[in-house]
């Protein structure tokens, strides 16, 4: 039986991101994954300037910005009316691309197995685990980063509460404009509440531009299979403002739907086992919280607690508590939950109060970008920069 100080299963953000912290703390940990590479699939796609500074927190940003890409100018616009345009701050790049970044930053002595883990047998010193392989693994700690997957939950008597079925549905595909953009990247919100969205933005990703499409519709609503089949005339016929901004365009791709239920874990105090990330709770990818709360997740876990917790013997509830009572993650979470919620209200809700800070809002962007232009008045550029995102060939008239 192997025998280590962390035993981590799962090998997504969360997991990989533990790895690579713990090893470069000098703890020793295990890392087992069933995918030696981190498959394509469609999750976080973008980081904003919260989530990179938290990531600054872990040490392994340098290796995430040179992955990703930046959005050097960042427009956000209603009803075919740009209301603000800022320096960007977001970093674009595929969640695969992401974790296998990270992953490339966990040391080689790390052991990385690539199998399922089948069981886990917790106490309050030490944690059995089984893999697929027919391998085991004794460690004081398991951190359990599986995402989405239940079955191993199941087996250590954990139940998921739905806060939120079917609370939000995220779309993506690649887009290819007819012409080249007045923007690099670009934010555009739901025009009615009757629209069922949130928003559309737009961001580059090497060459590509990707568009991530939020909204609040049942995954059996005909507007999706509308959707995938001619998306540009849905997605006009739904906001014609955009048509302004963005053009004709091509979808190359498979259009990516995925549907998203708000979940927390019930049963997680436990001895010898911490959940992280998904696997403890979801979040609404509309309102961008998910990264954020696996960077939160990590960075308290790997900087604060587990170096606490192997200093003294045993690993028992109490110890395993202070995580989950930790006042940052705490904050993280429960912003995470209202932003879900508010986001919701206030891209659908028809109650006189959501409508009137739509309103508010769209005149508190008008209002920032307008004063933007007048204190800090910028020539349109004209030059692409090396290795950076497609710009500005034709200006638009859709902001004066
Ligand atoms: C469609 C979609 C769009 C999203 N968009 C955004 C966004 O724009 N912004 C944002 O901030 N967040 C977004 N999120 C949320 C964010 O992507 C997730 O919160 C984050 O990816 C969770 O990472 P994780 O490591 O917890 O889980 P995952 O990345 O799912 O990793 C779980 C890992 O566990 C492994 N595993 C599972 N079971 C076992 C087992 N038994 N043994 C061993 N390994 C196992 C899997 O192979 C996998 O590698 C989005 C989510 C979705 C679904």
């Amino acid at each position: 039986m192997r025998q280590t100080d962390v035993g981590i299963v799962g090998g997504g953000l969360a997991g990989s991101l533990t790895a690579a912290m713990l090893r470069r703390a000098g703890i020793d940990a295990v890392l087992v994954d069933p995918h030696p590479v981190y498959p394509p699939d469609f999750r976080c796609e973008k980081l904003d300037a919260d989530q990179l500074q938290t990531l600054r927190l872990t040490g392994l940003d340098a290796a995430v910005m040179r992955a990703s890409t930046a959005d050097r100018e960042f427009w956000m616009a209603r009803f075919g009316r740009v209301v603000d345009k800022r320096p960007g701050d977001q970093r674009g790049i595929l969640y695969d691309t992401l974790v296998n970044t990270v992953r490339a930053q966990i040391p080689a002595r790390t052991p990385f197995l690539h199998a399922k883990v089948t069981d886990i047998s917790p106490g309050p010193e030490r944690q059995t685990v089984k893999l697929s392989n027919g391998d085991e693994i004794a460690a004081r700690l398991v951190v359990l980063a599986t995402g989405l997957n239940i079955g191993l939950r199941h087996k250590l008597g954990l139940e998921r509460g739905v806060i939120s079925a079917g609370h939000s549905i995220s779309i993506g595909f690649d887009v290819q404009p007819a012409e080249r953009l007045p923007f690099t990247a670009l934010t555009y919100f739901a025009e009615r509440a009757a629209d069922g969205m949130a928003y559309i933005t737009l961001f580059p990703i090497g060459a590509t531009l990707r568009a991530n499409l939020f909204g609040y519709r049942d995954l059996h609503d005909p507007w999706l299979s509308e959707f995938r089949q001619a998306p540009r005339e849905t997605l006009y016929a739904m906001w014609p403002g955009l048509r302004r901004l963005l053009g004709e365009f091509t979808v190359p791709d498979f259009i990516k739907i995925r549907p998203v239920d708000l979940c927390v874990t019930k049963g997680h105090r436990q001895s010898g086992v911490v959940l992280i990330g998904d696997a403890f709770s979801t979040s609404c990818p509309a309102a961008g919280n998910g990264a954020r709360k696996v960077l939160v997740d990590v960075e308290r876990l790997c900087n604060v607690h587990i170096p606490r917790w192997l200093a003294t013997p045993g690993m028992d509830e109490a110890k395993i508590a202070a995580f989950y009572d930790d006042p940052v993650k705490q904050a993280c979470d429960a912003r995470s939950a209202m932003k879900a919620f508010e986001l919701r209200s206030f891209s659908i809700d028809r109650a006189p109060r959501w409508m009137a800070m739509r309103w508010a809002k769209f005149l508190f962007h008008w209002g920032k970008g307008t004063l933007r232009r007048i204190l800090a008045p910028r020539p349109p550029i004209h030059e692409e920069a090396e290795g950076e995102a497609p710009r500005l060939v034709r200006s638009t008239s859709a902001h004066e």
